[in-house]
């Protein structure tokens, strides 16, 4: 299974000047921030669910993104899936 968020909200200019990129990931907000060293730091926010955090080292923006999408499946998927 390929991991990807059902929509992407858009981008924006994060308070510290990095970009940041909005989806919803099966059914959740997920905020990732790509820092100028290459670290994306990746919020999700699911109100009665929950929050979680990570950060992960990506050599490519797109790499750092495929690596989010994955985390973010692992939490809202569940060990089991
Ligand atoms: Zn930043």
């Amino acid at each position: 299974m390929i991991a990807k968020p059902e929509i992407f909200e858009g981008c924006e200019i994060g308070e510290c000047g990095c970009p940041e990129e909005t989806y919803i990931f099966n059914g959740i907000d997920l905020v990732v921030h790509y820092e100028p060293d290459g670290t994306a730091d990746a919020f999700m926010d699911g109100g009665d669910w929950g929050e979680c955090q990570t950060s992960i080292e990506g050599l490519t923006r797109f790499a750092a993104r495929l690596a989010v999408f994955s985390w973010a499946a692992s939490m809202t998927l569940g060990p089991d899936q």
